[in-house]
């Protein structure tokens, strides 16, 4: 096989990018009155060669989001992962969940019991607890995993009675929207769900993250309480699907 060569050149931008979102990113959370601090930056690393990765984690990127475990199986060796938490934001198969368990530090994309028992019986049996979010299908897409907030309750109530799993909070991708405006609703949506849930103070349930924005919005969901954002191209690039 012939050696992969990265472009310098992308590298370079791939730096001047994640610079550029981290500052923005800053500036979001100092607009909307909030500590800096309280909120993440998520790379999304799906589709990308560890070359492009690695110079943005030797920066200090702590915090790295694949959505398909083979590929994340696949090149999880050649990065420089020493302090950086990774988690798992795809849609995730329960015949997947072995592989990861005990491996990443979070799996923001669960959205159904049944994902939540393999997660619960895999994390016993190796004897960690595994922390997730709960995926919310805020637009009520076909096209998008998740359950709609009103099926929350009924959901997390089923989740905290499991052993070796803890919700820490919720995650969404909102519909793909002309406006700005009308994306920022669907956040606020998410953020007074958040509320409400925490409030609720169920047993084995933080509402502790509220993970949302992407490249084209984050700025927004920083507005409406996001506190991890899960950028990917504004950071490395569009992407090539192989
Ligand atoms: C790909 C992906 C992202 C990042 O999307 P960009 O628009 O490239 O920033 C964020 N969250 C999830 C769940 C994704 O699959």
């Amino acid at each position: 096989m012939e050696r992969f060569i990265p472009d310098e050149g992308r590298i370079q931008s791939t730096i001047d990018n994640y610079k550029r979102v981290r500052n923005d990113v800053f500036e979001a959370a100092v607009k909307a009155g909030r500590d800096p601090k309280d909120v993440r930056l998520m790379c999304v690393t799906k589709t990308v060669e560890a070359e492009y990765i690695n110079p943005v984690l030797d920066l200090g990127a702590d915090l790295i989001g694949e959505n398909r475990v083979q590929e994340y199986m696949g090149k999880k060796d050649a990065l420089h992962l020493d302090g950086v938490e990774k988690h798992i934001i795809g849609h995730l198969q329960t015949n997947k969940v072995k592989y990861i368990v005990g491996d990443v530090d979070m799996i923001e994309s669960v959205d159904s019991v049944k994902l939540a028992k393999e997660i619960s019986k895999e994390s016993v049996k190796r004897d960690v607890t595994t922390n997730v979010l709960v995926e919310v299908n805020v637009g009520k897409e076909d096209s998008k995993s998740g359950i709609y907030i009103e099926q929350l309750e009924e959901l997390l109530a089923q989740i905290s009675v499991l052993e070796g799993i803890r919700v820490k909070g919720l995650m969404t991708i909102p519909p793909i929207c002309e406006d700005i405006t009308q994306v920022r609703k669907y956040f606020e949506q998410m953020h007074r769900a958040f509320v409400d849930m925490g409030a609720k103070g169920m047993p084995n349930i933080d509402m502790d993250i509220l993970s949302m924005g992407m490249s084209g919005d984050y700025e927004a969901a920083v507005l409406e309480g996001s506190n991890i954002v899960r950028v990917g191209s504004a950071i490395f690039g569009a992407r090539k699907y192989f």
